[in-house]
């Protein structure tokens, strides 16, 4: 069994076909998925909808780095607070598992000091309710190690689509933040990323598939599924010399254990 701990099945890529989707999933061993959260209102009643109806499926409460254009001159606590029945309402349902996706991207034009904002009131509702973290990073690992030291998650998280070294690896590892292992490792260029891998315990890592982003090599330029989760299963357990079956049983519960979840892979 594999659970895809970051999945954008709610997004508009999978309207034609999102039942077949997740039915193939099933079929292929995906018994569970989780959904972040990117921006408040509609996107967080859709995936909590697609969590309600369907066992496996799961959801978290977050505004994504990427999405937070709008409200670049307004403070966040200014603009969460016109959402907090929203937010008191999806932090009730026992399918809303985590808080993000949260944290610091250097590629957009939106200021780190207004990510960093974003990221505090993520984090601070993740203390208040001890819930995991669900973070995005991308070339801003040293301020996000520093910012996640000085107020360290009661209950952990995982960095998602993790691509550094071994030593950033450790750190995070060592905050209780698990490392989201996707297609990233099925390059063969993306070294640095491949090596950290395969020295963590497996203990560290759990799957995801960032789709329909971050095609698998040899898929690119088609939209990325959930289903290919067992590839990036499969090249974790070449990476680290052990059977599919260690792997998706380590991960798996892994996974279970990040966001307080039993192993019955019927809920
Ligand atoms: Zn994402």
């Amino acid at each position: 069994m594999l659970f895809d701990t970051h999945c954008h099945l709610d997004f508009d890529e999978f309207d034609g076909d999102r039942a077949a989707v997740w039915q193939s999933c099933r079929d292929s061993g995906v018994v569970k998925l989780m959904i972040p959260g990117v921006t408040p209102g509609n996107q967080w009643d859709r995936s909590g909808r697609l969590a309600e109806q369907e066992p496996g499926i799961y959801y978290s409460l977050g505004v994504h780095p990427c999405w937070l254009t709008p409200w670049h001159n307004t403070p966040v606590g200014q603009v969460m607070a016109g959402w907090s029945a929203d937010i008191d309402r999806h932090l009730q349902s026992p399918q809303c598992r985590a808080l993000g996706e949260t944290g610091l991207d250097k590629r957009i034009e939106t200021s780190l000091a207004v990510q960093v904002d974003w990221f505090e009131w993520h984090l601070t509702l993740a203390q208040q309710h001890r819930r995991p973290l669900i973070l995005h990073c991308v070339h801003a690992h040293a301020e996000l190690l520093a910012l996640l030291k000085r107020n360290k998650p009661v209950a952990g998280g995982v960095v998602h689509a993790f691509n550094g070294s071994y030593d950033i690896a450790r750190e995070y590892w060592s905050l209780g933040i698990y490392l989201g292992i996707g297609g990233t490792i099925t390059y063969a260029r993306a070294n640095k990323t491949r090596n950290a891998v395969q020295r963590m315990p497996l203990e560290a890592l759990v799957l995801e598939t960032d789709a329909p982003d971050m095609p698998l090599q040899g898929r690119q330029g088609q939209r990325n599924s959930p289903v290919f989760l067992t590839d990036v299963a499969t090249c974790l357990a070449q990476l680290h010399n052990q059977s599919l079956a260690v792997i998706a049983q380590q991960t798996y519960s892994n996974s279970c254990r990040l966001f307080g979840l039993t192993e019955n892979h019927n809920r």
